[in-house]
């Protein structure tokens, strides 16, 4: 990749970036993050999105969503509270049937939203808010170009970017690299993570997480690209080499934010 706009993440990069809470920090000044995920049909992705957006990284976590997934998602979190104000939404992932309904009530915050899977297909050709991050993998951001999947596989670099400038977007393009692209063509190459990764579910950890981010303050191009440091790194303790399941990534994340936060 010789570009000068292209940059490797390296973990110093992520470390001095980290959002770590101070003496005169509370739950709020941390930011409140709220996930719209999830479906009847796919009531696991809200609670792997929920996982991600609880990894500690922002105050609070709110979710909104079909009853029953709701009281799934508080049962397992009970530190997940309802509707309300939010920094920052994470949309999209087993959306299913909800996506659409999702993407519109996020993006009529004016808060930076993220949006996965299932909401991608509900962008159409409207340009997002500021402060808008899309995470799709190959065979969606090829959907969302209107191209073959092996275009997209084949020049990631390209895509990205293009996808970025006309939807005016951070795009986290995931694969065996994760590409960071915005929209003035800036580039950041994720090296973090394992092939261990390519299991259900694991995306969906990813939205939450950088919704988390964003709602601590951190810009879109930083939450983005510091989630996908994140994630990949927290895969490959989880699965220490081995293989892993997408809960185990969200279980692992405090240990390497901790691991970091103390580098700094
Ligand atoms: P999703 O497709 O939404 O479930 O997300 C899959 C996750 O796994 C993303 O974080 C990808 O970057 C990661 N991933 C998928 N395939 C690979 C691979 N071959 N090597 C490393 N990471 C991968
Ligand atoms: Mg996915």
């Amino acid at each position: 990749l010789p570009d000068a706009d292209v940059e490797a993440l390296e973990a110093a990069d992520v470390a001095t970036l980290l959002p770590v809470p101070g003496r005169a920090s509370h739950k709020y000044t941390r930011g409140v993050v709220g996930v719209r995920a999830g479906s009847r049909a796919y009531p696991g992705a809200a609670l792997l999105c929920v996982a991600g957006a609880a990894s500690g990284m922002a105050g609070m976590v709110r979710y909104v969503g079909p009853d029953e997934v709701d009281s799934r998602v508080r049962q397992r979190f009970p530190e997940v509270v309802g509707a309300g104000r939010v920094q920052a939404w994470a949309v999209g992932s087993g959306g299913d049937d909800e996506a659409a309904a999702a993407l519109a009530a996020a993006l009529g915050d004016d808060v930076p939203v993220v949006v996965d899977a299932d909401a991608l297909r509900h962008l159409h050709h409207r340009r997002g808010p500021s402060g808008l991050v899309l995470t799709p993998h190959a065979g969606e951001l090829a959907a969302l170009l209107g191209e073959p999947r092996g275009e997209v596989e084949g020049a990631p670099l390209r895509h990205a970017r293009d996808a970025a400038r006309r939807w005016g977007a951070v795009v986290l393009l995931k694969g065996p690299r994760t590409l960071v692209a915005d929209p003035g063509g800036r580039v950041r190459v994720n090296s973090t993570g394992t092939p261990w990764l390519a299991t259900a579910g694991a995306g969906d950890v990813l939205t939450g997480l950088v919704g988390a981010l964003l709602a601590s303050g951190l810009d879109p191009f930083d939450a983005a690209s510091v989630g996908a440091w994140l994630h990949g790194a927290a895969a490959s303790r989880a699965g220490r080499g081995g293989p892993l399941v997408a809960s185990d990534v969200a279980h692992a994340l405090p240990e390497i934010v901790g691991a970091l936060a103390s580098e700094v």
